[in-house]
């Protein structure tokens, strides 16, 4: 194959309404400045096809065409290849944030013209996120409502188990080593940012940067159902950060322990439990994505 292609792994649940009228537009537009697109609902398939050292040469880019779970998926697949994102899921925050519109001609004319942002890839225990990190009261949300849940997850299916953890949840302490610090800081929740896009537009690092090689952490220390709501408001109105009780630093890499097993998510998906080591990998990954525009 001598003709420059894209592969395109597509959500199983994409290929639907409004969604499938974008992937059409997209392989349309592609074709149209002879790019091949070819398209993998199935990810063996893929996998085995990108596995060929000869069908790489060509390749331009992977592209996810879903939401920020189909990008996870890929670029811990594919560590190293450039990524494009069709933003066809129910959250698409990663796409938000760096202006990618659901429009199959913005993203494939964005290949075309070879628009590409390279940005830092946060690791939890080896595994990639792009987003943000977190244990505690909502990584245990985020478990619960994957456990309870089959398929597709809506925001209202949140919400038994954010009740359930405002009734249970115990607030475990966390023991948090920050880069060469010899005694741990201690705290109940944790955000560790690469890229400040998180759920409802929740500002917890609205200062981090994906190309500092670092993450924005912070370290709520208080754990009570009352704490969080509080902390919570404080987060909203951009104001947590001058709490006595909240520490925002920023870091390079960090281990966090605990006495019992505390939940992890990352990018919005269950990521285990303690103990977590977090790195970041500079300019790990490079998405076809608009110029930021200075501020
Ligand atoms: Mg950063």
């Amino acid at each position: 194959m001598k003709r420059p292609w894209v592969a395109i792994q597509r959500n199983p649940t994409s290929g639907t309404g409004k969604r499938a009228g974008l992937l059409l537009e997209f392989i349309r537009e592609l074709k149209r400045h002879d790019i091949t697109p070819r398209m993998f609902a199935n990810r063996q398939k893929m996998q085995a096809r990108l596995d060929d050292s000869s069908a790489r040469e060509h390749l331009i880019c992977v592209v996810a065409a879903g939401g920020d779970g189909t990008v996870g998926d890929v670029i811990n697949r594919y560590p190293g290849l450039p990524i494009a994102v069709l933003p066809l899921g129910t959250e698409n925050l990663l796409a938000k944030y760096l202006k990618i519109q659901p429009s199959g001609k913005q993203v494939a004319d964005l290949i075309v013209s070879g628009s590409q942002r390279k940005l830092d890839v946060g690791q939890l225990n080896g595994r990639s996120f792009t987003l943000m990190a977190s244990c505690g009261f909502d990584a245990n949300v985020v478990h619960l409502t994957h456990t309870n849940r089959r398929g597709h997850i809506r925001k209202w299916h949140y919400i038994p188990p954010i009740w359930n953890s405002i009734l249970k949840y115990e607030h475990p302490p966390l023991r948090i080593f920050v880069d060469d610090e010899p005694q741990p800081r201690v705290a109940r929740l944790l955000m560790a940012v690469n890229l400040p896009a998180y759920a409802m537009g929740i500002p917890f690092a609205p200062q981090a940067t994906g190309n500092d090689g670092r993450l924005d952490l912070c370290l709520f220390e208080q754990g009570s159902t009352f704490q969080m709501m509080k902390y919570l408001g404080h987060v909203i109105a951009g104001r947590h950060q001058t709490l006595p009780d909240v520490t925002c630093l920023r870091a390079s890499r960090v281990r966090i322990e605990a006495d019992v097993a505390v939940p992890w998510q990352m990018d919005g998906d269950p990521a285990g439990f303690t103990p977590v080591d977090l790195r970041v990998l500079s300019a790990a990954v490079e998405v076809f994505a608009p110029q930021p525009t200075n501020k």
